[in-house]
């Protein structure tokens, strides 16, 4: 594989068709219907407008929303076909003069940074945001065009670490769980319990370990825990079988061997099933705050009224706001994050094989495709993409 990245990287200066009147010609590996292959497409794009950038990209992740789109029938909100694709970094090459040449990062959700949400400080769930590979057409492709306001730069540090293309996943995989463990006042010292430790949870328990916890990992996959474990997480087990009640006995034992609080746990359910949904709300205790991140349509039955006996909190987050975007890539840059080992680099012409192979959970690591749409000979021709 690493031959054909190289040769995808010296390749990397493929020519933006320069067409007439500055139209320029673009690739777009298209969703056009449920479940079938995604289609290459060559588009024309003409004429960006104001505040917005196009954007050459170095890789585009591959998320379970994207399988969810295109497999089980979650319904974007543009209408196929459509280019898929949140998880993107890249360099602007056209738009506003001050962005050109920079490297970026661009946010899953780009929000409108004018509305009541946003200025209160909630941008993340902005009602006019619009997420690339959903509002429009996104990041499994030669380029894209977003508006310019909310890219968070690359600072050349980071790059001496990462190549850019790895990068792609501080867009969603990171982010996501950098804003929970902020919004839940993770402070130094504190007990953090990490359900669900797959590809984006690995990363909620790192930084809560770098946020200062004592973190337990907990999952039903023996090799994820190892992978958590080896990533400096406190202590992990595996909850496979055990009822709510065993594993809850279980915890405070080890809440009692790592020297933890008793009370006040940090509860963060990242699996997104109802299994741990039901056992992340059972784990509540005294003063805990349990953050809800996975998302699954199962419905858990609960008594609420353990929050009101437990003094407890519950809350949920989406995404992540663009404003702290800049913080995770310092924890990456500072070194203090770790992702290579996290992440692995295909090219793009793969992506109905990657797609096929994530919905069959033969990764473990988080894919990321990258633009190799030189290599690729045959095409269809569709004019004017908008955006
Ligand atoms: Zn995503
Ligand atoms: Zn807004």
């Amino acid at each position: 594989m690493s031959d054909t990245i190289e040769k995808i990287k010296s390749t990397s200066s493929f020519p933006l068709g320069e067409g007439r009147d500055g139209a320029r010609k673009i690739f777009q590996w298209q969703m056009v219907e449920l479940n079938k292959e995604f289609q290459l497409i060559e588009s024309t794009l003409t004429g960006l407008k104001e505040g917005e950038a196009l954007i050459k990209i170095a890789g585009c992740g591959v998320c379970h929303t994207d399988i969810s789109f295109w497999h089980h029938g979650v319904q974007t909100k543009h209408a196929l076909p459509l280019t898929l694709g949140h998880e993107i970094s890249g360099v602007v090459v056209d738009g506003d003069e001050k962005w050109i040449g920079k490297k970026v990062i661009i946010p899953a959700v780009l929000p409108c940074g004018e509305c009541e949400l946003c200025k209160s400080g909630r941008s993340n769930i902005c009602r006019n945001q619009l997420m690339p590979g959903n509002d429009f057409h996104g990041g499994f492709a030669s380029h894209i065009v977003v508006p310019s306001k909310f890219l968070c730069p690359v600072p050349e540090k980071v790059l001496e670490k990462y190549s850019l293309e790895q990068l792609a996943v501080v867009a969603d995989a990171i982010s996501t769980p950098y804003q929970v463990i902020k919004k839940s006042e993770l402070v130094p010292g504190d007990f953090a319990i990490v359900i669900g430790v797959g590809g984006v949870g690995i990363y909620g328990a790192q930084i809560a370990k770098i946020f200062g916890a004592k973190v337990l990992a907990l999952d039903i996959d023996d090799e994820k825990l190892s992978v958590a474990k080896q990533n400096g997480v406190d202590a992990t087990f595996n909850t496979k079988g055990m009822d709510a009640k065993a594993v809850k006995d279980k915890v405070k034992e080890i809440a009692k061997e790592l020297k933890a609080p008793k009370f006040g746990w940090k509860i963060f359910e990242i699996s997104g099933t109802k299994a741990g949904q039901d056992l992340a709300f059972n784990l509540i205790t005294f003063a805990s705050t349990l953050s809800i991140v996975g998302f699954t349509m199962d419905k858990v039955e609960v008594r609420l009224s353990n929050l009101m006996a437990f003094d407890a909190k519950l809350i949920g987050t989406w995404g992540c706001k663009p404003e702290l975007y800049p913080e995770v890539v310092e924890l990456v840059a500072n070194g203090k994050l770790k992702i290579d080992q996290f992440v692995q680099t295909f090219p793009m012409s793969k992506i109905n094989e990657v797609f096929r192979n994530t919905l069959e959970h033969k990764y473990t690591k988080r894919s990321v495709l990258v633009p190799d749409f030189s290599l690729t000979p045959t095409l269809s021709k569709r004019e004017g993409v908008k955006k």
